[in-house]
This record gives structure tokens, C-alpha cells and sequence, in this order.
């Protein structure tokens, strides 16, 4: 408000000029008439010749202002539309009453002139280009952090990254290369670009992580996009490091990036970086939490979240699934006779053997101190008695020796079968339970065997 009261009086200041101006030329027109144009004294010096004069002079004053209004003031006014077209877009984004200032394609002026007001008015759409650009890169980066941060695994958030650069740069496709612990390049997510670069690519994209700066050729690369072979007019490749890790991301484009379209990539992956450290540093955690330190299976916790899991995927899949549990015989014995150290060793040793002789969709746990339990899918009972008992037999042939002690040891099992056509009503710990009643069976009646729940 204050403003335009102040430029109110600049125009009410040039109004007043204008008439001061067109009275004195008014007055000065007197004299002059007389002395240039020669006109007699008795009748330039009357009242009704000053009165014309000074009403003359009024006249071109306020024509003068009325000029300046229409050329001048009226320019002005576009600049002030413009201004505050694009102060309420930013105060509504910063109430949140829009999501977005991109569209304000309103806020230019278009004033085509060569003079001062012209330049104005170029430096002034300059500047409401940056502001949108800037608004653009703040609101993308902002839809980038709000989708990655859904992302907790490094997986995901490569999906996620790949997917987004897509969509909202309307590539043809992007490649995120990373370096691995032996300084070389491995693709680790592509999108719309099929292409694996060969090994002398891969060594001068090398050279560009080692320089660290973006690189971009034009029509050199063919890729394959789909199920055709293609030449992307531009290839940009962006180099991004954090502490030791390295990527490269490949950006395959028909489109030239702007200036600011490089900016915003750099932007985001500077964004990436961080979520991909924290989503390693998550994915550590949910490790250690899963692993037992001892064994290197997982831990009971983790070992029963992956049952329920399974047992969820027999259900839908209607396939069957065995549980084996065991435990090893005497070991307190053991411990007592050897010492606790070497029942660490065996019961480390164990573990690998028991998971070693599993199929790898299969789950392995360290259900207790020295018991173990195994989640066999689509396994019905004979394939895991069969599997059990070739589990115990080696182990009861393993040699163990632990410093010079060779340490026999002997284990029993348990098993219990989940039957989904037989007893969809079963439940897993229904299942552990009779895996563990088997055990006992196994237990009671001399070890070093395994029972089947089924068959009791
Ligand atoms: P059984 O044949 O009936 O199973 O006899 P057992 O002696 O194996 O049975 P029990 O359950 O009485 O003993 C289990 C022993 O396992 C007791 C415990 O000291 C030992 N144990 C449990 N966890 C660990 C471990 O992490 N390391 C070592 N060394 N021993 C462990
Ligand atoms: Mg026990
Ligand atoms: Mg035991």
C-alpha cells in the first residue's frame, strides 16, 4: 500500500511539472511573441493574450501527462501485474493453498522495445524464469525426496529413481552403473535402455567418474530400446561420489537438457546419494537383527516372520511345507567335557551343515540354544524325512575337532507337514509344535533319529 501511494505521487509530481511547465512557457510566450514575431506591445501585453498563453501552455502540460500515462505508465502497470501475479503464486504455495508455481506463465510482460523500458522488461522476464525454474527444481526435488523416502531399501529406491528421472524428464531411459569392490563398473538398474556397455565403454566411463564432471555426446552410442536398435541423440553421463562409493548414471535422451535440467539431475542425485547410504546403513541393521552372530542363520525372530511368510505363500500357492527340527544330543555333555568354546564350534559348524543341505529357497534358524529349525517349501513328508535323515547321517560322519579333541556328535529331528489340501486349519506354531513334540519322540527313544509328526 505504501508503494502506491509513493508511485501516486511520482505521477501526481509529474502532473504538477508538466502544468508548472506549460504555465511558464505560457508566460515566457508572451515576450517572446513580441520580440520574434515582432507583435505590438498594446496587444501582447493585455490580459486576454497572457490568459491564452497560459492556457496554452496548461493544454500542451496536460496532453504531455496524458503521453506519459500511455506510454510510460501503462508499461509500468504490466510490470505491477506481472509482480503481483507472481508474489500471490508464491504466498498461496507457501500457504499451501496451491502445489504448484509452474503454470504462472502470466507473470511475463510483453514489452518489445528498445530502450530502457525494453531491457526492463527483458531482465524482468529473466528473473521470473529463474524464479520459476527455481520453484520447478524446489517442487521436483521435493516429489523426489517424498518418494524416496518411502524407499527404505536400496533396491527400492533404484526402482524408484529410475522410474522418477523417467517420468518426470521424459527420457528414453537411464542407467545407474556403480563401481564394485574391485574398481569396476556393474549395471546395477536400467530403464528403457537394454544395452550392457562393453568393457572398453565401461573403461573411458571410468575416466569420467575419475574427473568428476558430467559429460554429454551426441548421436555416438546404438543401444538397444526395446526390442530396436536405436542412436539417442544426446548421452549424458553424471558421475556422483559419496565418501568411497561411486555411480554413474547414464541418461539417454532425444531432447537437449538445459542448462537447468543438468542443475535439477545434479540436485536429485545429490538427493540419492544420501538415501542410498541410509538405505545400506537400513538394510546392515535388518541384517544384524536377522542374523544370529554365532551361526550365521537367521536369528529366531527373524527365522518365525519368514515362516509365517512362507506359510501365508503355501496357502495362496496351495503347496505343501515341512518343518525339521533339531537338536543335538548330550550337549550339555559336550560342553562340560570340551568346554563352551568348542560347543560354539559345533554348533557354528552345524548350522553351515544344516544349510548347506537345504534348497536355497529354503529357511534355516537357530531356533534355540542348540536346536535348529528348517522350513522346507513345497516339501510333502518324504522328500523330508528323506532330507533329514541325510542331514543327521552326515553329521553323524562329520569329523569335528576342535584343537586336538576329536568331538563325535550326534543330533535328533522332528518333523511336522503342512498339508494344505489336508489341514488348511493348521497353523505354524501348530506346526512347530508337533515338529517339537516329534523331536521328543526322537529324544525318548534313543536320539540320533528323526520322527515325523504325521506318522506318530
Ligand atoms: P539332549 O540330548 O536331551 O538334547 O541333551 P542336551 O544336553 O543337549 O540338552 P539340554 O537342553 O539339557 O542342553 C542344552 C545345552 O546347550 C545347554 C547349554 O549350555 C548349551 N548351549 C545353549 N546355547 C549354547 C551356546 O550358544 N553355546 C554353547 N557352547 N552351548 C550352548
Ligand atoms: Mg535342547
Ligand atoms: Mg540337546
Amino acid at each position: 500500500m505504501k508503494k502506491r501511494f509513493l508511485f501516486g505521487s511520482v505521477v501526481k509530481q509529474s502532473l504538477i511539472y508538466m502544468l508548472l511547465m506549460g504555465l511558464a512557457i505560457g508566460i515566457l510566450f508572451v515576450p517572446l511573441a513580441q520580440k520574434f514575431l515582432g507583435l505590438p506591445k498594446e496587444k501582447t501585453y493585455t490580459v486576454e493574450f497572457f490568459t491564452i498563453t497560459i492556457i496554452s501552455g496548461l493544454i500542451v502540460g496536460g496532453i504531455s501527462y496524458l503521453i506519459l500515462r500511455i506510454t510510460i505508465l501503462a508499461r509500468l502497470k504490466e510490470f505491477l501485474k506481472g509482480i503481483e501475479l507472481i508474489s500471490k503464486n508464491i504466498f498461496d504455495y507457501q500457504m499451501g493453498q496451491i502445489s504448484t508455481i509452474r503454470e504462472c506463465k502470466n507473470c511475463y510482460v510483453k514489452i518489445h522495445s528498445s530502450d530502457i523500458i525494453g531491457h526492463l522488461a527483458t531482465k524482468y522476464n529473466f528473473l521470473i524464469r529463474i524464479i520459476r525454474s527455481e520453484f520447478f527444481q524446489h517442487e521436483t526435488l521435493k516429489d523426489y525426496s517424498n518418494l524416496i523416502g518411502k524407499a527404505v531399501q536400496i533396491e527400492e529406491l533404484n526402482n524408484n529413481t529410475v522410474n522418477f528421472f523417467c517420468k518426470h524428464l521424459d527420457l528414453l531411459g537411464l542407467q545407474i552403473y556403480k563401481t564394485t569392490t574391485n574398481g569396476k563398473l556393474s549395471l546395477i538398474k536400467a530403464k528403457g535402455i537394454h544395452t550392457n556397455l562393453t568393457n572398453d565403454m565401461r573403461k573411458s566411463l571410468l575416466d569420467i567418474l575419475d574427473e568428476g564432471k558430467e559429460k554429454e555426446i551426441k548421436k555416438e552410442l546404438i543401444v538397444d530400446y526395446g526390442t530396436a536398435k536405436i542412436k539417442p541423440k544426446y548421452t549424458i553421463f553424471f558421475p556422483v561420489k559419496y565418501f568411497s562409493k561411486e555411480w554413474l548414471f547414464v541418461i539417454y535422451s532425444n531432447y537437449h537438457l538445459t542448462k537447468e535440467r543438468k542443475s535439477l539431475i545434479t540436485r536429485v542425485l545429490s538427493e540419492y546419494k544420501k538415501a542410498y547410504e541410509s538405505a545400506e546403513i537400513y538394510e546392515k541393521m535388518q541384517d544384524m537383527a536377522a542374523i544370529d552372530e554365532l551361526t550365521g542363520l537367521y536369528n529366531r525372530r527373524f527365522g518365525m516372520k519368514r515362516l509365517q511368510e512362507e506359510y501365508k505363500r503355501a496357502l495362496r500357492m496351495e503347496k505343501p511345507l515341512s518343518l525339521i527340527m533339531f537338536d543335538i544330543d548330550h550337549f550339555k555333555k559336550i560342553n562340560d567335557t570340551y568346554g563352551h568354546q568348542a560347543g560354539d564350534y559345533i554348533l557354528s559348524t552345524i548350522g553351515k551343515i544344516f544349510s548347506e543341505n537345504l534348497r536355497s529357497g529354503d529357511i534355516v534358524m537357530r531356533y534355540g540354544g542348540e536346536e535348529f529349525l528348517g522350513v522346507l517349501c513345497n516339501s510333502k513328508a518324504e522328500g523330508a524325512k528323506k532330507r533329514a535323515e541325510e542331514i543327521r547321517e552326515k553329521i553323524e560322519n562329520f569329523n569335528f575337532v576342535y584343537r586336538d579333541y576329536k568331538i563325535p556328535i550326534t543330533i535328533s529331528g522332528g518333523i511336522s507337514i503342512f498339508d494344505v489340501e489336508k489341514d488348511k486349519q493348521k497353523t505354524p506354531e501348530d506346526l512347530i509344535r508337533e515338529a517339537d513334540e516329534a523331536l521328543y519322540i526322537a529324544k525318548r527313544t534313543g536320539r540320533n533319529k528323526i520322527v515325523t509328526y504325521a506318522t506318530l
